[in-house]
Order: C-alpha cells, then sequence, then structure tokens
C-alpha cells in the first residue's frame, strides 16, 4: 500500500535516467510514477499527488522553471529536488526559486547522479506527513493552536557589550496530532491558500499581549514579527495595528515588522504608502533575508526600512568563505550609506560575531545568543543577560 508520503514523480527527458532514479527510490521504499516531459509530469501531478518531486531543469519544450512556476499555480506543496547537467550556481537559483514559490526544496542533484546523494535527499524528505489541508490550518489558527517562541537580537555595542535590543517572535503551531509544526511547513500553505493575514492577525495580537505584558513587569522591549509581502497590499493595516498597540498602551516603536525581500514587494504607490504610514507611527520595519532577493538599489533607497537583515545563508559562512564575507561587509556599508541598521541573523560563532564587530554592523541574532524561547524563559534569559558576569559565559557555554 502506498501512504501518501512516499510518492515520488520523477520527469526527465532521459529514459536512462528515469529508469536509473526510479529502480533506486523503489529500492529504499518510494512509490514511484515517471515522466518524460512536461505536460505529462504536470498531469501526474494532479492525479498522482505526489510528496516528492524530482525535476530535471533541462528538458526541450518547458524547462524545470516553468515546472515550478506551473506547480505553484496549481497549488501543489511537493517537496522537491532539481537535478542538471549545468554548474552549481543554475541548481543554486532554481533552489531560490523553487523556495521563492513556497515550496520546500531538498536539494540538488548533479549529473551523473550520485545515488548516495539522492539517497541522502530523499530521506530527509518528510516520509511520514501528510500535507497540511487549508481546512486543518484554518481549524488550528481558530482553535488558538498556533504558539510563539522569541528569539532575541542584540546590539554590538561600541564598549563590547551586547545589550538587548528586542526579540522577533517566531510562529510554531502545537497541533495536538503532529506535535510542534515547524512554520517552514505551514506558512507557504496559509500564504497560497489565503489564510495569511488571519494568521499574522493571530501572531500580532499574541506578540502585542505580549509586550504588553513585559512592559507591565519592567521589561519593556519591542518585538518584531514577520509580515508576508502580500499583506501590504491591505490599506488599512496601519491603522488597524496603530489602534490594537493603542488598546494596549503600546507605542509604535515597541513594535517591528519583518518582511521579506522578495520579488513580491512592488514599489507601486500602493505598498510605499502602507509601508511610509507604518513609519509615520512610529512601527519599524525591517527588510527580513537580505541578499537572497530580487530587490534593488533602487527600491531600497525608496523604500522606508529603518532595518536590514543579512541573510543567514552568507552568515553562516562567515567563517570560511571569502566570498561571504565580502557580501557581509558589502551589505553593511550599503546599509550604512542609506541610513538603515543592520543586523545579521544566523550568527553561531564566536569568530562570525568578531567579524560583524569588525566591519560594523549593528545588532546580531542567532544560536550563539540564544535559540528561539517560550516567553517565560525570555524572562530568564533577561535577568541572567543582565548580569555582566553570567552573560560572558552563557556565550561561551552556547558558542
Ligand atoms: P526568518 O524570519 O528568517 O527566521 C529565522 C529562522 O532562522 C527561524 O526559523 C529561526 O529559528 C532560525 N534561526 C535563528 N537563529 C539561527 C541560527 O543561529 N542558526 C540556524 N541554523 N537557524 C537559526 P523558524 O522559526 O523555523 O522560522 C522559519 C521562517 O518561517 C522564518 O524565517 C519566517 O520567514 C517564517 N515565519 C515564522 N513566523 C512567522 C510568522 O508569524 N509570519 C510569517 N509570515 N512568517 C513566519
Ligand atoms: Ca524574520
Ligand atoms: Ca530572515
Amino acid at each position: 500500500m502506498s501512504m501518501p508520503g512516499n510518492k515520488l514523480l520523477i520527469v526527465d527527458d532521459d529514459p536512462g535516467i528515469r529508469e536509473l532514479l526510479s529502480d533506486f527510490a523503489s529500492e529504499i521504499g518510494f512509490d514511484v510514477e515517471t515522466a518524460a516531459d512536461a505536460e505529462q509530469f504536470l498531469k501526474c501531478c494532479r492525479t498522482f499527488q505526489p510528496a516528492v518531486v524530482i525535476i530535471d531543469l533541462v528538458m526541450p519544450g518547458a524547462d524545470g522553471i516553468e515546472i515550478l512556476r506551473s506547480m505553484a499555480q496549481r497549488g501543489s506543496t511537493a517537496q522537491v529536488i532539481v537535478m542538471s547537467g549545468l554548474d552549481e550556481k543554475v541548481l543554486k537559483t532554481a533552489k531560490r526559486i523553487g523556495a521563492h514559490h513556497g515550496f520546500t526544496m531538498l536539494g540538488a542533484l548533479t549529473k551523473p547522479i550520485d545515488l548516495d546523494v539522492l539517497e541522502r535527499l530523499l530521506l530527509g524528505a518528510r516520509r511520514d506527513d501528510e500535507p497540511i489541508s487549508e481546512q486543518t490550518l484554518g481549524h488550528a489558527i481558530e482553535n488558538g493552536e498556533l504558539i510563539l517562541h522569541y528569539q532575541p537580537k542584540v546590539r554590538l555595542a561600541q564598549d563590547g557589550s551586547l545589550p538587548l535590543d528586542g526579540v522577533e517572535a517566531l510562529v510554531r503551531w502545537q497541533s495536538p496530532t503532529m506535535g510542534l509544526v515547524s512554520p517552514a511547513r505551514f506558512i507557504p500553505v496559509a500564504e497560497k491558500c489565503g489564510l495569511i493575514g488571519e494568521l499574522t492577525g493571530a501572531v500580532f495580537r499574541m506578540a502585542a499581549d505580549q509586550a504588553a505584558a513585559w512592559k507591565a513587569d519592567g521589561m519593556p522591549m519591542s518585538v518584531a514579527i514577520n509580515l508576508a509581502p502580500a499583506l501590504l497590499q491591505d490599506i488599512g493595516l496601519p491603522d488597524r495595528m496603530a489602534k490594537e498597540l493603542a488598546l494596549r498602551s503600546l507605542s509604535g516603536d515597541s513594535l517591528v515588522l519583518e518582511i521579506t525581500e522578495s520579488g513580491t514587494i512592488d514599489d507601486g504607490l500602493h505598498v510605499t504608502d502602507v509601508l511610509t504610514r507604518f513609519r509615520l507611527k512610529g512601527i519599524g520595519l525591517s527588510l527580513d533575508d537580505f541578499g537572497t532577493g530580487f530587490s534593488s538599489l533602487v527600491q531600497l533607497y525608496r523604500m522606508p526600512f529603518s532595518e536590514l537583515k543579512i541573510d543567514q545563508s552568507f552568515v553562516s559562512r562567515l567563517d570560511d568563505d571569502d566570498e561571504a564575507r565580502i557580501i557581509v561587509r558589502s551589505i553593511v556599508d550599503l546599509a550604512r550609506n542609506l541610513g538603515l541598521s543592520t543586523c545579521a541573523e544566523g550568527v553561531e560563532t564566536a569568530g562570525g560575531l568578531a567579524f560583524l564587530r569588525h566591519v560594523g554592523c549593528d545588532k546580531i541574532q542567532g544560536y550563539l545568543i540564544s535559540k528561539p524561547l517560550p516567553a517565560p524563559d525570555i524572562a530568564d534569559f533577561i535577568s541572567r543577560w543582565q548580569r555582566p558576569e553570567t552573560a560572558g559565559t552563557m556565550l561561551a557555554s552556547s558558542a
């Protein structure tokens, strides 16, 4: 019998490759179908409902990028492996495009195929998870099953200290049947089926309640929430958020909105209007995942962001990659010249911290400081962090 999470669909125009992949995947327990071209593939996607797809990027007729786009338009939530004989850069770009469409990208396969790599990628797939449906997610939001963890951001102060700057709220789904579910799994579903507005509303109210509670307990701090770019089309949002803050006696500067850099942040009047009105209310605007998306310098210059978050894909490589160091240094310089503050995310090592301090980055966030924590643990974190003698050891022990 085939389990829904076991279904694998392979598209490649080369029958030899189809056979090789198909035989191997069947051997390790996948239920496999193959397709020779885009049309066959998309048809099979509908009827077979694969949990995982392997897509050859180069095929006569339609290429892999077009296939990814069509899958997204059809609402597929399959996990994706891309494959090609072309160089690494092309594969990387394809992975990024897939991620932008909301797919979980399991990785890339280069030709000639290494079956060990294939095995690792396939085993990384969620085998037992059924895809999350709009209905279950909608129900979870209504039922209050979403919870927030908070990850500290600290400033790299001139005197070498690391004062707390605020926290970022990161949503998790505490599902009675699946346990704690990562946002990487359900945010794309929410974005695709139009639940993202409702989800963000729930996150915002929880974060605002928490900010008010911390303020009442003598620990006022700014809380950042993540905002999907699509929500910037909602012209009423700045007023509604400001009203909710005022209801809790919070000022605008207790909220930061992190907005992912993506193709959909257009610089049309509408979006610029919404962004500007957030700023007029004192709400901070942070451009998330900077360096991975498509925002042009012109956009960056025109839009009223206050902070730029350097994507962890660069930050995590600071210790051993010259290119990553050059990119991060350039982003920090660029931001400084545009009057934006910088926050590096995903800092895990003392070496990374030292480099970021050296190039003049303003803030950092990452496991080196703390993982995202439930609210009660944040109070704990703060009280230990503020004692200078323990702050140092906390850093050393988590490094
Ligand atoms: P993000 O906004 O880029 O958040 C950073 C992610 O990196 C978080 O994953 C965080 O737990 C993880 N992280 C932080 N420090 C480190 C580190 O040092 N090393 C490593 N390896 N990882 C680190 P998380 O919580 O799984 O969130 C994933 C993404 O889901 C977020 O990426 C964000 O885009 C999205 N997300 C989370 N909450 C919300 C939400 O309320 N609304 C929306 N629209 N998106 C959300
Ligand atoms: Ca973020
Ligand atoms: Ca980010």
